[in-house]
């Protein structure tokens, strides 16, 4: 079975998708286009609410970042409900993201926990695990990936956030355009200018996409494409952008925006 029809036996039997479609009784407290807030049926505190995307989505990356701010927006307001209407003193938002870290349901969604001092949860009493070094690594490398994943959700929402700012640099050899000397960059700046290049370029997305050997042997042979391509597997960005650029044209007026994603 292919992964789309997994999901759609996932979807099938999903519990939360029964209750969406009003096959399953929920007492609902928030529903809208995008999202449903209901009891939990099995509550940890009274008033403990389930806030749920109403389309299927199994983990949270999944979900488009669209229904993403509106599920955090409209949370804020249900909170503010929540503490006003059962005078408790504060609430958990708690959200497990994959099995490992203690999901069970196959849809995604999120517990709102009215909580009072002293009641019978403690606050999250994680324990202390890794070393200083290893921590510091996986910052790193969280670092590495993230300006990319910012830049997606920035070009789709038009926002520009916080994101570095700077000139691009000229495409590769072969191209229209000559490499220029990129400046000193950090990891993060090396990826925000390549996806700013490979926008703004299109015979660099073409070279990228249907000659990505060339693009390899001037990335090995040439220093300032050395540094504009670090760390970046270029055979897989090769075939993402492939698939990009399919996907995209089947859809009018799309732009490459998205690039970040893939890198
Ligand atoms: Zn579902």
């Amino acid at each position: 079975m292919d992964e789309q029809a997994a999901l759609e036996q996932q979807k099938q039997n999903c519990i939360f998708c029964k209750i969406i479609k009003g096959d399953v009784p929920a007492k609902k407290v928030y529903e809208d286009d995008l999202m449903l807030a209901v009891l939990d049926i099995n509550p940890a505190t009274k008033g403990h609410i389930l806030v749920m995307p109403k389309e299927h989505h199994p983990i949270l990356p999944l979900i488009p970042f669209e229904h993403m701010q509106h599920l955090f927006k409209k949370t804020h307001g249900i909170i503010k409900a929540m503490k006003q209407a059962l005078l408790c003193k504060g609430v958990s938002v708690f959200i497990a993201n994959g099995a490992a870290a203690g999901q069970q349901s196959p849809h995604f969604l999120f517990h709102l926990i009215p909580r009072e001092e002293n009641d019978m949860f403690s606050a999250f009493d994680l324990p202390v695990t890794g070393s200083k070094e290893e921590n510091d690594k996986a910052a790193a490398a969280i670092k590495e990936r993230i300006n990319g994943m910012m830049r997606a959700y920035f070009s789709q929402t038009g926002q520009q956030g916080l994101l570095h700012q700077e000139e691009a640099t000229s495409p590769p050899r072969g191209t229209a355009a000559q490499p220029s000397s990129p400046p000193q960059h950090t990891t993060e700046e090396h990826l925000d200018n390549l996806i700013k290049t490979i926008n703004e370029h299109d015979d660099l997305k073409q070279a990228i996409i249907e000659r990505p050997a060339e693009v390899k042997e001037a990335v090995r042979t040439s220093e300032k494409w050395r540094k504009l391509f670090a760390s970046v597997d270029i055979d897989k960005l090769s075939q993402n952008l492939k698939a990009m650029v399919a996907a995209q044209r089947k859809k009018q007026g799309a732009d490459l925006d998205k690039i970040g994603e893939v890198l």
